[in-house]
């Protein structure tokens, strides 16, 4: 088996990882991070799980990393994922896994973002020879598909040549955040095209190495059962068809599956099957950390309204130091990772070389 120096994965190792997961039947949980707390418990759940991990950042979620006391709402989108990249760059190796670094959703009026992230990226490799994120996602899937293609291409060869890759979308992903309500869901376009992905490969693969998230009827966020329905078969005839067409070995495509919370743990092991490496999980790992604090909060609402305690008399600084009752928060998200490394089977997998203390 092919080791890996811990930390961020990125090139050539980042395609190692790939393969790993696929051939090895596994996948590694994509999570959204807001904060250090949330990027340092995913960090300390996959130590723990032994397992290799995938970190990303939405636009909004690298707004609040910077801070949103800053005016300009771009900078602070761009300032906050620099700063999250370089807290993950700083901490990674001595978790002792390996970590990929993504940006999440990028729509048109988003793509600025990216390319200024990419600019930024340049300086950061030409200064430690590591791009700044292992990829970025183009997520295009609302426009036109020549449309959603070219412009892929168009970043994806300014990204090649930082060692970076890039994630696109085919098919919308149902949920909120798209506008697409799990109610009233136009159905062709919750499923992929298997020869829209084919287009997508004949065209971006000589230019470096894309991820794709196609669609399946997954949705983002939680809803009420039953108004989706998964189909990972879409993902296998994606897959056989360029199979056939380009004489590739088995799941040649690298699948990324959006909107894993809540999903029915028998999809997603079926999905698995079809080359999904990479499955994002955001309101799950939301909700946990919430809960965590919550359940802490209420068990202890004397030191949340006051110093000294008025049933004891006893100063409450103990309870309502933010190590504390974050950390709470911090260890429920763990807790709801331990259960996602063990659904998409990478848990004791990490390609990471041990280090010497473990
Ligand atoms: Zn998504």
């Amino acid at each position: 088996m092919t080791q890996l120096e811990p930390g961020v994965v990125y090139g050539e190792n980042y395609l190692t990882l790939i393969q790993a997961c696929k051939d090895g039947g596994y996948a590694l949980p994509a999570v959204n991070v807001t904060g250090t707390n949330s990027a340092n418990a995913v960090m300390e759940a996959a130590a723990k799980n032994k397992s290799d991990v995938i970190i990303q950042v939405s636009n909004g979620g690298a707004q609040f990393y910077a801070g949103k006391g800053l005016k300009d709402g771009f900078d602070a989108k761009v300032l906050g994922a620099i700063s999250l990249a370089q807290h993950i760059h700083m901490l990674a190796e001595h978790y002792g896994i390996c970590v990929v670094l993504h940006t999440d959703h990028a729509d048109k009026k988003l793509i600025p973002w990216v390319e200024e992230l990419l600019a930024q990226g340049q300086n950061f490799y030409e200064m430690t020879g590591k791009p700044l994120y292992t990829s970025h996602m183009v997520d295009l899937s609302a426009e036109p598909i020549d449309f959603n293609l070219s412009e892929s291409a168009r970043l994806l060869e300014f990204a090649a040549e930082m060692e970076m890759s890039i994630e696109i979308e085919l098919g919308v992903t149902g949920g909120e955040e798209d506008g697409v309500g799990s109610d009233e869901i136009d159905n062709d376009k919750l499923y992929t095209q298997p020869e829209d992905c084919l287009q997508a490969f004949e065209l971006l693969a000589p230019i470096g190495h894309f991820s794709l998230a196609a669609s399946f009827g997954n949705v983002h966020g939680v809803y009420k059962p039953g108004n989706v329905k998964l189909r990972p078969e879409i993902l296998k005839n994606s897959q056989e068809l360029l199979e056939k067409k380009h004489g590739l070995d088995k799941n040649p495509y690298d699948l990324v599956f959006h909107g894993g919370s809540g999903s029915e743990k028998s999809k997603i092991e079926e999905a698995l099957e079809y080359g999904v490496f990479k499955m994002n999980i955001d309101t799950d790992t939301q909700f946990a950390f919430a809960n965590g604090v919550g359940e802490y909060v209420e068990a202890n609402i004397n030191a949340f309204q006051h110093q000294i305690d008025p049933d004891t008399g006893a100063p409450t600084k103990k309870q309502y130091d933010p190590r504390v009752w974050l950390r709470k928060g911090e260890e429920a998200m763990i807790e709801r990772l331990d259960e996602a490394f063990k659904d998409l089977k990478s848990a004791g997998k990490t390609l990471a070389i041990p280090r010497e203390s473990d």
